[in-house]
Parts: structure tokens; sequence; C-alpha cells
């Protein structure tokens, strides 16, 4: 992705008010390496059920504000997230609800998805399965997973932007 500075990620909220983005909590931006990355996804850490995601929509910075729920999947059976739809064990895939923009949301209408706990979806797709004859090659592997993310994310946006 692009880099985005602290401005740009304040101002990219959609489902949060003026006041909750300007008391959040920033990552490091520094040590990011955004051409590994699809979207910058942070937990918050004084407040942990809490999550952040921002990414590029067309031109513009897209932030959006995310809740775990308190009820943890149940263990030992895989989960998978439905960005980056890399299956894992549940313990590290949460059921995140995400505020509707506008006043849907004030209204406490949300869409729920899961997503990997650690918002690192970009992370996990780059663990790639070993070269095979039977499989595309891995950066072909890899490019599919990139595409997919992108337009899954995309998507998810849409979703909760969308008024009605
Ligand atoms: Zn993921």
């Amino acid at each position: 992705m692009k880099a985005v500075d602290a401005a740009d990620i304040r101002s990219s909220f959609v489902n949060a008010s003026q006041g909750e983005t300007e008391r959040l909590p920033l990552p490091g931006l520094h040590e990011v390496m955004w051409d590994h990355r699809e979207y910058l996804g942070w937990r918050d850490p004084q407040a942990h059920q809490r999550g952040y995601v921002v990414f590029w929509k067309d031109d513009r910075p897209v932030g959006i504000v995310l809740r775990e729920a308190d009820s943890a999947l149940r263990s030992g059976i895989p989960a998978m997230c439905s960005l980056c739809r890399i299956t894992q064990p549940s313990d590290q895939v949460s059921l995140f609800s995400a505020p509707r923009a506008g006043q849907a949301g004030r209204d406490g209408n949300t869409i729920g998805t899961y997503i990997c706990s650690d918002l690192a979806c970009s992370h996990l797709i780059r663990i790639l399965p070993p070269a095979s004859d039977m499989q595309p090659s891995p950066a072909e592997v890899l490019e599919g997973r990139i595409a997919g993310l992108l337009s899954r994310i995309d998507a998810f946006s849409s979703d909760v932007m969308r008024s009605a």
C-alpha cells in the first residue's frame, strides 16, 4: 500500500466520531514496510477490544474502527478470516463488529465479520506453501491472495459506508 501518515489516519475514519479519532492511539509508522501491506491494522493497547484498519480506497485513505466480540470462538476448531481467507486455529481469528458509518452506526447498527485477531492478514498471506508441480508457483499464489485481500477489504468498507 501507499504510505499513510498520522494526519491521513486521523482523517480517514468513516465510522467513528471526531472525538474518538482524535484520541485513538496510532501505531509506530516509521518501521512499517508499506510494500508488504495491503492495509494497516492495529489493536488498541489501552482498550484491547478495539482494533483499527486503514487502507486506500481509490485515492482516499479509509479507516474503520472495529470492536472484538466478547464471546470467543470455540477452541480446537479451525477458523477462517473473511479478509485473507487463511484458515488458522480459532484463537487467532476473532469476531469483530464495525459500527456502520453515519446515523446508522450511531443508532447501534453494526456489521460483524471474522478477521485475524492481530489484524495482520498481510503478514499471513506472505507465508507461502512450498513450490510444487501440483500448484501454481508461490509468486502466483501470493498475487492471487493480494488481489483477494484487497477486493474483500474494499467490499467490507463499502458495506460499512453504505448508509441504509
Ligand atoms: Zn486475515
